[in-house]
């Protein structure tokens, strides 16, 4: 598991505050503000009449990643978005300044490990703006910069890695092995139909294709498997309507028994997959393009 240095600020707040149940966004804001804290912004909020500051964390332009409220509640950073989001407020007003690579570099970090986290990836962050009608984060905002986290701007800076052509392999197997398509290690390397290799030949092999591997090594699940990945199918499963052998939305306990085995099993046969109730590569993938 990655670890991120993260500044405990201990904010006060007297309230009971709602546990998040789901986890399906990021949202990037600004603070609109050249010079703040995460304190200074719990002030702010507070004299706006919340309970305590909106956002879960605050990074500061010398990388500093601050704790605003628990991760595990729900925040108040974007109506209508609060429920399934985790909010980050990044210090500065990008509309009119340019953020320091300091503060890039831990916004990247931070996403990586939410990624980890709650089994996400790129393509569940939000800017603001693309909820709401407003100009946060500010038009100068590194989105993209921010969004790629740590594993994939240490795979573009990388150059193609090579292969050593084995014994009984083909194009289409070593594609499946390294998750590239052997179409792009055919177009690389210059290879044409009909495609054919030789043990002891050296391939490139792309990297761009590594792209699309989730941030998280996917286990197999089943009956009595355990842990955060089960907890994400939970949420995904509820989030998608299917409902345990009790007929009800799965408790989200991170514990594999049979309502969750059921629900699997609900959406492998909805979606014609082999309905073996384990959680595989197949159902993983049908599962990530229902959600996205
Ligand atoms: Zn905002």
């Amino acid at each position: 598991m990655m670890s991120i240095s993260i500044k405990e600020t201990d904010l006060k707040f007297n309230t009971n505050l709602s546990k998040r149940n789901i986890t399906r966004k990021i949202v990037l804001h600004h603070a609109d503000a050249s010079n703040c804290d995460a304190a200074t912004i719990h002030k702010w909020h507070i004299a706006r009449g919340w309970a305590v500051i909106g956002y879960h964390f605050v990074v500061r332009k010398n990388g500093t990643i601050e704790r605003g409220r628990p991760i595990d509640v729900i925040g108040a950073h974007c109506t209508g978005n609060n429920a399934d989001s985790v909010g980050i407020c990044f210090e500065g007003n990008f509309e009119t300044e340019k953020m320091t690579d300091k503060q890039i570099k831990s916004g990247q970090e931070l996403m990586s490990y939410l990624y980890k986290t709650y089994g996400l990836n790129k393509s569940y962050v939000k800017r603001h703006k693309d909820l709401m009608a407003t100009s946060c984060p500010g038009k100068n905002f590194p989105f993209n910069e921010i969004i790629k986290g740590v594993t994939a701007t240490v795979l573009s800076s990388t150059t193609n890695q090579s292969y050593t052509v084995k014994s009984g392999e083909t194009l289409s197997k070593i594609g499946n092995s390294l998750n590239v398509k052997w179409e792009d290690i055919a177009s690389l390397n210059g290879i044409k139909p009909p495609y054919t290799i030789k043990v002891g030949q050296e391939l490139k092999i792309p990297n761009t294709a590594k792209k699309d591997i989730p941030p998280i090594a996917l286990p197999t699940l089943k009956l009595g498997s355990y842990g955060i990945e089960v907890g994400k199918l939970q949420e995904d499963l509820n989030y998608l309507g299917f409902k345990g052998a009790d007929g009800k939305k799965l408790t989200v306990d991170r514990d594999m028994g049979n309502n969750t085995v059921y629900a699997l099993r609900s959406m492998q046969i909805k979606y014609n997959l082999v309905a073996d109730s384990i959680y595989g590569q197949k159902s993983y993938e049908k599962m990530k393009s229902l959600l996205v």
